[in-house]
């Protein structure tokens, strides 16, 4: 085979918010494995993961997936950050996911991530007139019609192009506030939906350039009396799953209602403009766990709760969080105790990298 396109992926040193980033290494094919992909490097200096005077910075592949964009034989490439010795650099937080992910494996932990975003347009959220503001919230969660969805067509393509990439969508929803959608990645296991949801939002942004659209991933847009935008994490482990889960959903809302603070320093930059305890949200200073209620910090399912088995809603992290750390943080709480969560986090960056 000839030589195709491979488009290295990587999440920088941006802070308190990091970025996506890319570039396009032209290579021999085929490609079978992630070994057959060579590691790679950047200059980190311009992404914040390096000073000027010792600036490489290594990319080494760790996922790949068919390039729905260029097509062919061509690839996207999910990488991983390392130092010139190859060690994981700081910002690097798939590297603590591996750890704990493997650790805890035996638990067989899933997630489902629904991803929430706006559109904007120059200034504006897509569709709203020119500095103005549209009707207010209402018929626009799930709605259909020129004058109610606005953005559809790139909604589209993108859940084209992520299901010929194979990534695991569960689906799509337009949202409250006129121009935010959501889509859903997963259920996976914990390393598997944080790529997928990572190489998601890149296709997003790309896609996006097409249109002259660009989709944020900021948890409040829009100020006032308009939706934010979150990333709700659906979290099961084989023993919820089975008959009798239900004891252990709550065991572990017992362990997140504990770790509350330290799950918030890990859940997203600007979450309080959001989690303000109106617009189906919890106070972030506040944690409580119910079924069914939206208003909750963490949603039982009425179906988990009719079953007896099921799975729990985290309902805190925001749109812009970093899914290595989010499902860090979960794992690590649910499946470990007091003890082990803090040698399980160590490395875990406090500032928020997402
Ligand atoms: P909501 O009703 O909150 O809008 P969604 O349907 O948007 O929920 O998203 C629910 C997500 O939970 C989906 O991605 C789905 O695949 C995922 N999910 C379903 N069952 C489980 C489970 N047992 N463990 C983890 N995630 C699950
Ligand atoms: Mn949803
Ligand atoms: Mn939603
Ligand atoms: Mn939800």
């Amino acid at each position: 085979m000839g030589r195709i396109k491979a488009e290295y992926i990587w999440i920088d040193g941006h802070k308190p918010t990091a970025k996506l980033r890319s570039k396009t290494k032209i290579i021999d094919g085929p490609v079978k494995t992630v070994n057959d992909l060579p590691i790679w490097g950047f200059d980190g200096s311009s992404t914040m993961q390096a000073e000027g005077s010792d600036s490489d910075c290594e990319l080494m592949p760790v996922y790949f997936t068919p390039d729905p964009i260029r097509g062919g034989d061509n690839l996207l490439v999910m990488c991983e950050v390392n130092n010139a010795d190859g060690t994981p650099h700081v910002s690097n937080t798939r590297a603590q996911l591996r750890k704990v992910a493997e650790k805890y494996k035996d638990e067989e932990s899933w997630f489902g991530i629904e991803q929430e975003y706006t559109f904007f347009q120059g200034r504006n959220p897509l569709g709203w007139p020119e500095g103005g503001y549209p009707a207010p919230q209402g018929p626009f969660y799930c709605g259909v019609g020129a004058d109610e969805v606005y953005g559809r067509e790139i909604v589209e393509e993108h859940m084209e192009a992520c299901m010929k990439a194979g990534l695991m969508l569960s689906g799509i929803n337009a949202e409250v506030m006129p121009g935010q959608w959501e889509f859903q990645v997963g259920p996976l296991g914990p390393l598997d939906v944080a790529d997928e949801l990572w190489l998601a939002r890149w296709l997003l942004y790309r896609i996006g350039e097409d249109y002259g659209v660009n989709a944020t991933l900021h948890p409040k847009p829009v100020k006032g009396d308009w939706n934010g935008a979150g990333a709700h994490t659906n979290f099961s482990t084989k023993s919820m799953r089975e008959d009798g889960g239900i004891k252990v959903i709550i065991a572990a809302c017992e362990k997140l209602q504990k770790a509350h603070k330290r799950h918030m320093g890990v859940y997203g930059a600007h979450n309080e403009e959001r989690l303000t305890g109106l617009h189906e949200t919890c106070s972030i200073h506040e944690f409580r766990y119910a079924v069914s209620d939206r208003g909750a910090s963490i949603r039982i399912p009425m179906a988990t709760d009719k079953a007896g088995k099921g799975y729990l809603e985290d309902r805190r992290p925001s749109a812009n969080m970093d899914p290595y750390q989010v499902c860090t943080a979960i794992v690590a709480t649910v499946c470990g105790n007091s003890d082990s969560v803090v040698e399980d986090e160590t490395e875990m960056v406090s500032e928020t990298v997402s």
